[in-house]
């Protein structure tokens, strides 16, 4: 498929192959293939060669907070974040994971105190990203346990994980608690110009990206964080420390390659607008909702959340989101159970239960505003890739 003279078809290791009637449509697990093409185009650009003698010790700088950090990933980090105007990421702690997962458990261990007679509460506003409650409890830690929707949260010590755009409904997100004593992690996963207007440089205490979803380096498994305070980006790195004794070397060099050839796309005087990954990722996913809202609007079944425009300091223009994956409320009555309704056809998508929303069952009684009417009526599906597999 081309968009404007660029091919956006589908990936090869997405393991897509032509829809028969025997295909079955997997939306529910997320896979950023789609920048697959873009890669290619990219060509030898992207590589990185390890000589067998390279990369062989655990440490890369031993002066640093962070000592398993490779100074040229972190200088990578730094140059592209000043470039896109996403973060303030000078003067910051650079603390590298393995995936934006493993800084999320790192960030919890360093910010619950370890001589508190109770876990620390973590919480996030509903629809909140599936995977936070699974990882919080998966060990049952001491140290931290799941207590769900922030805005139903009574107390005052806790931790606050705000995803932003949020992971599954796309909105742009503000912390819901604001005790004194409460601690925040923003992740910050697509705050990146393909998904998002860049509306400033964001200041946070802890502040998670990953090049899962800002170059589409899923399989690198590399996240940073970005930490203001030492002694909690010292705690974050002891955790990691404690778990893998640091984050791949091998990685970091090729996302160090990866995020230069990013920034080098916009920063040299003679670039090939093809080799702009922002422009890119914007046109492929603006196509891809511009035809997901035509079938929504076809059907008359569902609906998609609507986003104001905002203006981008990144492309110095007006611009909407078009996040990597779509809220999709079943409208149709009758339909008990939307996923089961599009699995009938073969369509995999993940239920809204997943993502907290069944708390927020509508109270008839009361009459409280329903914000979330039916767990089930809400789908999310991922937009990031079309995976089909042959049943
Ligand atoms: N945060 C959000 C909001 C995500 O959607 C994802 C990936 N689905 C992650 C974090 C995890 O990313 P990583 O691959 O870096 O572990």
């Amino acid at each position: 498929v081309k968009v404007a003279g660029q091919d956006i078809s589908v990936s090869s290791t997405s393991g897509s192959k032509p829809v028969s009637k025997d295909s079955i449509i997997n939306l529910d697990h997320g896979d950023p293939t789609m920048f697959e093409s873009f890669w290619r185009t990219m060509g030898g650009q992207g590589t990185v060669v390890i000589p067998g003698w390279q990369t062989m010790s655990y440490f890369s700088d031993v002066t640093n907070v962070c000592w398993f950090l490779e100074p040229d990933f972190a200088l990578q980090i730094r140059r592209l974040h000043n470039l896109v105007g996403n973060a303030v990421a000078d003067d910051r702690h650079i603390i590298v994971g393995t995936g934006s997962t493993q800084l999320f458990q790192a960030a919890l261990y360093a910010l619950s105190p370890s001589d508190a007679t109770e876990p620390m509460s973590v919480v996030s506003a509903v629809p909140y990203y599936s995977s936070y409650s699974a990882v919080t409890d998966y060990l049952r830690s001491g140290l931290f346990k799941w207590a769900g929707d922030a805005s139903a949260f009574t107390g005052d010590s806790y931790i606050e994980i705000i995803c932003s755009p949020n992971n599954p409904d796309g909105y742009i997100k503000h912390p819901v608690l604001n005790s004194k004593k409460g601690k925040m992690v923003h992740d910050l996963a697509y705050y990146w110009p393909q998904y998002t207007a860049i509306t400033g440089p964001a200041d946070n205490d802890i502040m998670l990206f990953t090049v899962s979803k800002s170059t589409g380096h899923a399989g690198t498994r590399l996240g940073w964080a970005l930490v203001k305070d030492r002694e909690v980006a010292k705690r974050m790195t002891k955790f990691i420390e404690l778990n893998t004794i640091g984050v791949s070397k091998d990685s970091q060099v090729r996302a160090a390659q990866i995020l230069k050839v990013v920034s080098d796309g916009y920063e040299l005087p003679v670039t090939d607008p093809a080799a702009r990954l922002f422009d890119y990722g914007r046109r492929i996913l603006g196509y891809r909702w511009e035809r997901l809202r035509e079938v929504a609007k076809t059907t008359g079944m569902f609906s998609l959340p609507e986003y104001e425009s905002d203006h981008c300091n990144f492309i110095g223009q007006q611009t909407s989101a078009n996040p990597a994956f779509a809220w999709l409320k079943c409208e149709r009555d009758g339909i008990e159970d939307c996923e089961n309704y599009l699995k009938s056809y073969k369509i995999l998508t993940r239920s809204g239960k997943h993502f907290g929303v069944e708390a927020k069952y509508g109270d008839p009684e009361t009459q409280d505003p329903v914000v979330y009417d039916k767990g089930v009526s809400y789908m999310f599906i991922q937009h990031n890739n079309v995976f089909l597999m042959t049943a």
